[in-house]
């Protein structure tokens, strides 16, 4: 069985939130999605085998202290891995950096809900 990383009391593997210190385990409240953090003074990057190779464009890169993607260079990365961490970094980067457009997208169905609503 797993453990909190903060409070050290074991957990369910599948749990968002440690039922005990309410520390966030897994991202975006997806139990899929772990949230992996940096012990201590250390930041995440240095040991993550997406710095090593150069394919990170996370923004918080190189000094993360929580990273969804994050993964240990000293483990291989299987293809399945490799994959899904380019689909991770294109849609994070798609949100964080074009907030404009979902903005105008919530405002532009605001509109027509509001449109359709009064006809
Ligand atoms: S994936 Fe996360 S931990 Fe790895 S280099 Fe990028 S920001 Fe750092
Ligand atoms: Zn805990």
């Amino acid at each position: 069985m797993p453990t909190c990383p903060r409070c050290h009391q074991t957990i369910d593997s599948q749990t968002i939130a440690c039922p005990y210190c309410r520390t966030t385990l897994k991202a975006h409240g997806h139990p899929g999605i772990p949230l992996h953090r940096a012990n201590g003074e250390t930041y995440l990057c240095s040991s993550c085998s997406y710095d090593e190779d150069n394919t990170c464009n996370f923004p918080q890169r190189p000094y993360a202290k929580e990273c969804t993607l994050y993964h240990d260079r000293n483990q291989p990365i299987t293809l399945n891995q490799r994959a899904a961490a380019n689909w991770q970094t294109k849609l994070t980067y798609t949100l964080q950096h074009r907030q404009e457009w979902w903005i105008l997208s919530g405002l532009l169905i605001i509109s027509l809900a509001i449109a359709l609503a009064n006809r």
